[in-house]
């Protein structure tokens, strides 16, 4: 089998896992407990805020652990959401269809059960959000506004700097889902000037089931989450320390090695993108030309169906996606295709093809000499 979808998610690089192994069993006690057990597993967890506090280039105290990179998305929409609400009477969710679900879904159950009015905004063809399109939609009522860094079903990477200075203007909170963008781009929250931002350490080479959420200092938050006063009061439960410590040795190697890790795949894209809109006919890429993350290709075809090109690459050794890993087996176009304005017709043949530290231009090239044939059996099976 050849890995073709590391946006879906990555192996624990073994480093990682080495840092991570101590915490288990060995040096296993709860942070918050008085004895040296606790001590010892609270410096292991203040040793790692403080890691991803530099990665992030912000105060430890502004980085919040959670189980996930959907954890620290509802965390930040639904926490700034009442917190706005309640301190300002703003009622209004920007954001828009081209968000991971963590996000769009959340937007979506805000205003089901609790009042609140979502305004989607517009999305050029690329799938980009623009600032000029965020200046038109936000106002006084706006509650919070939430603009994902680099899209994982297309790969295109957003103006977050400039989204976050028109929010700053008006001043109302601005959360990006750094969750896929992480790997590749600078995370540095003071350059991109947002107040809040999502990782989960699964797309960048750590453990699944833990993420943190930056929260600048001075935005107020309603905790999802209540019960002790861990992570600031902002995140109750006792804390994951093993995953913690992975996390945070994961994106230290990604900050250290970030640049060899882009140049690395970025030539391997390059030869699947090009050779695919050279060899199949009624392809074209998704997302932008330019602007998007380096590992990161991904196609319409017209006429084929894509969940069934999966299976027929999965069946000859190649695992890819259609887009995000959660859609499999939905006969509708996902709102990423239908955002950026594809018919069915190619919104339902979408391919994602998405690069690793473990791709070599062999697997490239075995993926593109089986793939023209797949296509055109999918397209006949159609
Ligand atoms: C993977 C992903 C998430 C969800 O992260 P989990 O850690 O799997 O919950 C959220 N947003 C984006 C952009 C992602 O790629």
């Amino acid at each position: 089998m050849i890995y073709l979808d590391y946006a879906a998610t990555t192996p624990v690089d073994p480093r990682v896992l080495d840092v991570m192994l101590p915490y288990f069993s060995g040096t296993f006690g709860n942070p918050s407990s008085v004895h040296r057990y606790g001590q010892q597993a609270e410096a292991a967890l203040d040793s790692a805020r403080e890691t991803v506090a530099s990665v992030l280039n912000c105060r430890p105290d502004e980085v919040i652990f959670t189980s996930c990179g959907s954890e620290s998305d509802n965390l930040a929409l639904r926490g700034a959401a009442l917190a706005a609400r309640e301190r300002r009477g703003a009622r209004r969710i920007l954001t828009a269809r081209i968000e991971h679900h963590a996000v769009s879904r959340t937007a979506e159950q805000l205003e089901a059960y609790y009042g609140f009015q979502v305004e989607w905004l517009d999305v050029d063809a690329h799938g980009m959000v623009t600032p000029e399109a965020v200046e038109k939609a936000i106002d006084d009522g706006t509650a919070v506004v939430s603009v994902m860094y680099a899209n994982n079903e297309i790969g295109t990477i957003n103006p977050v700097a400039e989204i976050a200075a028109v929010c700053r203007q008006h001043g109302v909170p601005f959360h990006t889902d750094a969750v896929q963008a992480a790997g590749y781009l600078s995370v540095d929250v003071d350059a991109l000037g947002v107040d809040m931002l999502s990782l989960g350490g699964h797309k960048f080479y750590g453990p699944k089931g833990v993420g943190a959420l930056y929260v600048r200092k001075g935005t107020a938050l309603v905790p999802s989450q209540t019960g002790g006063g861990q992570e600031f009061g902002l995140r109750a439960g006792t804390q994951n320390v093993p995953y913690i410590v992975g996390f945070a040795e994961a994106l230290r190697l990604t900050a250290g090695e970030r640049e060899q890790r882009a140049a690395h795949v970025r030539s391997l894209r390059d030869k699947v993108i090009g050779t695919v809109l050279e060899e199949i006919p009624n392809s074209r890429l998704t997302g932008h030309p330019g602007q998007r993350l380096p590992n990161h290709a991904s196609f319409a075809i017209q006429g084929a169906d894509g969940n069934l090109l999966l299976t027929l690459l999965d069946a000859a050794g190649f695992a890819c996606s259609s887009g995000s890993a959660c859609k499999t087996g939905n006969p509708e176009p996902s709102e990423v295709m239908t955002a950026i304005g594809l018919s069915r017709e190619w919104g339902l043949g979408s391919l994602r093809v998405t690069l690793g530290s473990h791709s070599v231009p062999e697997h490239v090239e075995k993926f593109l000499e089986v793939l023209p044939a797949l296509v055109a059996k999918t397209r006949a099976l159609h």
